[in-house]
């Protein structure tokens, strides 16, 4: 009988293996091997298998190793767990192809696109680079899958689950691309779309640009608040999309702005159909919060190629169009014209000089036109009237800068410039006449307008009684509660105030109650049809009748005849004013007239 005994471990840490040969004559021979060195290396194999093991199964990625024939020679958990493989029945030397099949009998886990799959694996494979593709299963998930040849043959393979993150580079994308509060397209890929449309135009077909602003949006989101002008501008966009076809392609801007391109348009009826019916549908009172909320909308078109052959040209154009439907009243669309370029151009070119003449100064001056008490004939007020006589221009009129001045806010130093001049003047007339100062909106915007007519009263040493401003309805409606505020401190000051213009706006009683005016102005385009025609008589007699029940006194405007002025006078006007009594005249000649005028009275 012959054996090896167990090895024996010696106290310095040695291991010796004993065998034992027995002899035929009896006895035994014993040999003794010191394997201290092999035990120590089976030790650390041993060792390092376990800290594969823990590695493989602790990393994030799946992994599988697979011999040159396909077959697997090892995987970890993740792996597994990706194909929502059960551990116990992967089997060494099993393929691909059959790991799937398990899966998809297992859990119903299949692939996606297997053909597509195939194809990839089949060039990675061929690749003795390897290389990386991405698998998309039936559950929504993506798998990164990347191959590492081995030099020995076989392949080691990783797996990355990415849905993640293809999701959050999805959204990214969508919020590069997408107005988060509409999910209209945004302008980055509105401008895009039509670079795109506009270079593969076909030739009889138009592409038309449609650039919609919200009129009085402001006032909805200053008085009612932010969340409800978002809300406002969800429900427009969803009344928007509902006059679109699948074709169209709206985007928001920015703001109240938004732009659709129509395409492909045979002809310019599509777009006025088109414009005319978002222009009804987007006006339609909207219900939001309990609430009845009004917007209208105007809007702009111009049709490429006639009106521009590249995007920005075209959206140019249909800006200005836009911007005439707005000068137009809101509510209607416009189709871009070259003489609105040109017009643009122009108001450019009248914003360069009238910057260069308030900067160098002198090229202003006032003239002055009397109010007339109809009752005792003497003049009450007289209205301070700007004219600029310009170097290059000759007489302006304000009819063409005061816009311009009102649009590029050059209206304030400008009208600082005249309430300071109109109290001095006026500060050496005789102490019962007063001057009246015209306002624009523009002036009320900035927070610089009651400090200037203190200034203006100040140096010029004119009484606040002598000092009247005439403002329009315009400056009620576009920001009517810091307005209003304004007003009331101007007359705390114990200045008075005038309704300009009256009835070409919206001549809302509400506006004439809402605050103590101390004078309408009936506008000269009543005036100018009387006597002959009955309508404007029954408005300028209503206006007479309104504001002696309210205790407002009356002028009439623009009085040029006799016949005017016995007709306004039989209506009842208080006060008159036109080319008839005088025109507007400068300081020192209206002093000239007063005392005419008051020689002729004595
Ligand atoms: P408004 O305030 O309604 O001024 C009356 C306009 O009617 C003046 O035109 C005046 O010259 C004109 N007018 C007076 N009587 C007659 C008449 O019998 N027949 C006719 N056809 N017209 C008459 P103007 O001076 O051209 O001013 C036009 C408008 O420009 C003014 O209308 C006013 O709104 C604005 N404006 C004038 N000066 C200033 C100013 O200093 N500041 C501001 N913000 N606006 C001003
Ligand atoms: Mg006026
Ligand atoms: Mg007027």
């Amino acid at each position: 009988m012959s054996g090896s005994g167990a090895g024996k471990r010696l106290t310095d840490g040695r291991s010796i293996s004993e065998s034992f040969q027995p002899m035929p004559q009896g006895g035994v021979v014993v040999t003794f091997e010191d394997i201290t060195a092999r035990k120590q290396a089976e030790q650390a194999l041993a060792d390092s298998e376990a800290k594969l093991q823990t590695a493989l199964t602790n990393m994030s990625q799946g992994l599988l190793m697979q011999d040159a024939e396909g077959g697997i020679i090892l995987f970890n958990r993740r792996f597994a767990e990706i194909f929502q493989l059960p551990q116990d029945q992967i089997r060494p030397g099993m393929t691909v192809p059959e790991l799937m099949k398990l899966a998809a009998s297992t859990s119903g886990l299949r692939d996606l696109e297997p053909e597509a799959t195939l194809a990839q694996l089949v060039k990675v494979l061929h690749d003795p680079a390897g290389g990386t593709y991405v698998q998309r299963l039936n559950d929504g998930r993506s798998i990164s899958e990347s191959f590492q040849p081995m030099p020995q043959g076989g392949v080691v393979v990783t797996f990355d689950d990415i849905t993640q993150r293809l999701a959050d580079q999805a959204e990214i994308r969508h919020m590069a691309h997408f107005d988060a509060l509409t999910e209209l397209p945004n302008r980055v890929s509105f401008y895009d779309q039509l670079d795109t449309l506009m270079k593969h135009q076909r030739p009889g077909e138009f592409v038309g640009v449609l650039s919609l602003d919200l009129d009085h949006f402001k006032a909805v989101n200053d008085t009612l608040g932010h969340p409800t002008g978002d809300l406002l501008l969800q429900a427009a966009t969803r009344r928007m999309q509902s006059c679109l076809r699948g074709e169209d392609i709206p985007a928001r801007l920015g703001g109240d702005e938004f732009a659709i391109i129509q395409t492909p348009v045979k002809d310019p009826s599509d777009i006025t159909a088109l414009a005319s019916r978002l222009i009804e549908v987007v006006s339609a009172p909207y219900e939001i919060d309990g609430r009845q909320v009004i917007v209208g909308v105007s809007i702009g078109v111009a049709v490429a190629p006639s009106d521009g052959t590249d995007p920005d040209v075209l959206m140019k154009n249909a800006d200005l169009a836009l911007y005439r439907a707005k000068a137009d009243g809101g509510g209607v669309y416009r189709f871009f014209e070259p003489e609105m370029d040109a017009r643009m151009q122009a108001r450019r070119l009248i914003e360069l000089d009238l910057r260069k003449a308030i900067h160098n100064g002198g090229e202003f001056e006032l003239l002055y036109q009397p109010m007339i008490d109809v009752k005792t004939g003497k003049v009450t007020s007289c209205e301070a009237l700007l004219r600029w006589s310009s170097p290059e221009r000759g007489l302006v009129m304000p009819a063409e800068f005061i816009p311009v001045a009102e649009a590029t806010g050059l209206i304030v130093p400008l009208g600082e410039w005249v309430l300071y001049h109109a109290c001095v003047e006026a500060a050496l007339w005789p102490e019962e006449i007063s001057v009246s100062v015209n306002l624009s909106p523009a002036q009320f915007k900035s927070k610089k307008l009651v400090q200037s007519i203190k200034n203006a009263l100040a140096e010029s040493g004119l009484p606040a009684s002598r000092l009247e401003l005439e403002i329009t309805e315009q400056v009620l409606m576009n920001e009517s509660e810091g307005a209003f505020s304004i007003l009331h401190q101007i007359r705390d000051l114990g200045i008075r105030v005038a309704m300009d213009d009256f009835g070409t706006g919206y001549s809302s009683i509400g506006y004439l109650r809402a605050f103590p005016f101390s004078k309408i102005k009936i506008d000269q385009s009543f005036v100018r049809d009387l006597p002959g025609k009955k309508d404007s008589i029954a408005i300028v007699r209503a206006v007479v009748a309104l504001s002696s029940s309210l205790g407002i006194v009356t002028t009439a405007e623009g009085v040029e005849t006799e016949e005017q002025y016995a007709s306004v006078t039989t209506e009842g006007c208080n006060l008159v004013q036109g080319n008839f009594f005088s025109e507007p005249r400068p300081s020192t000649e209206v002093v000239q007239f007063f005392k005419k005028r008051f020689h002729e009275d004595t």
